[in-house]
């Protein structure tokens, strides 16, 4: 499932440009658009769901494999060490209502949420 006006479904269905880092039959990686480390990834499912919750419940062995996928960037870019977040709802930093994990690594990371 996708939404017309969901900038993931368009950059997963290839209407916007992206660097594309992995992809499978589920699921998209591709690079931030503005990195806020230097490996930033961007983990997406091919199907339009909102937050990581959601996922766990109608998407869960896709969830699993951007786990999986996640892992699969890290080790290739930064030696499998890195930060997974899951932003959710507006307060917390979420932008793009369609789920995605940052793969955050490449230098020691800090830990300022605001
Ligand atoms: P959120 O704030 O957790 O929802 O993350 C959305 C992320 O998408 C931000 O880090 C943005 O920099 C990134 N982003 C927005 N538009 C694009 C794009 O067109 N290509 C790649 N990344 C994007």
């Amino acid at each position: 499932m996708s939404t017309t006006d969901c900038i993931f479904c368009k950059i997963i269905a290839g209407e916007i440009p992206s660097t594309r880092v992995v992809e499978t039959d589920n699921v998209v990686a591709f690079r931030d658009i503005s990195p806020k480390a230097p490996v930033h990834v961007l983990v997406a499912p091919r199907t339009h769901v909102p937050n990581v919750a959601a996922a766990a419940r109608e998407i869960p062995e896709v969830l699993a494999e951007m786990a999986v996928v996640a892992q699969q960037i890290a080790d290739a870019e930064c030696d499998g060490e890195y930060r997974l977040i899951f932003n959710t709802g507006e307060k917390a930093g979420q932008t793009v209502f369609h789920v995605h994990g940052h793969v955050l690594g490449g230098a020691t990371l800090g830990w300022d949420p605001a």
